[in-house]
């Protein structure tokens, strides 16, 4: 099983130029039954100021080299997380922001 800071670390370095993403290494939200994953999180943020937070999931039996060949799919997922987030309008932000700190 892999440390999480160490999986924080692979994916880092992967990502892409530009990708924008903030890691949150000190983020550990537990997960409901959730011994089979350890997820790492992401922080994207819009110039309205309203951020996200954007995981990535790994299966705790994964090897770093079991990591290192689903890096491909992994990538594409937070990217669409990230993309999903920025191609919002501002206005939808702002609800989800009221959402969050109700
Ligand atoms: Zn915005």
């Amino acid at each position: 099983m892999m440390d999480r800071n160490r999986i924080m670390e692979v994916v880092t370095a992967a990502l892409p130029d530009g990708h924008g993403l903030i890691p949150l290494p000190r983020l550990n939200v537990s997960t409901p039954g959730g011994m089979g994953f350890q997820k790492v999180y992401f922080g994207a943020r819009c110039g309205c100021g309203t951020s996200a937070v954007l995981s990535v999931e790994v299966a705790s039996d994964k090897t770093e080299g079991d990591l290192e060949r689903a890096m491909p799919a992994l990538l594409d997922r937070l990217m669409r997380q990230r993309d999903h987030f920025k191609q919002m309008s501002c206005k939808a932000h702002e609800r989800l922001r009221s959402a969050q700190f109700k």
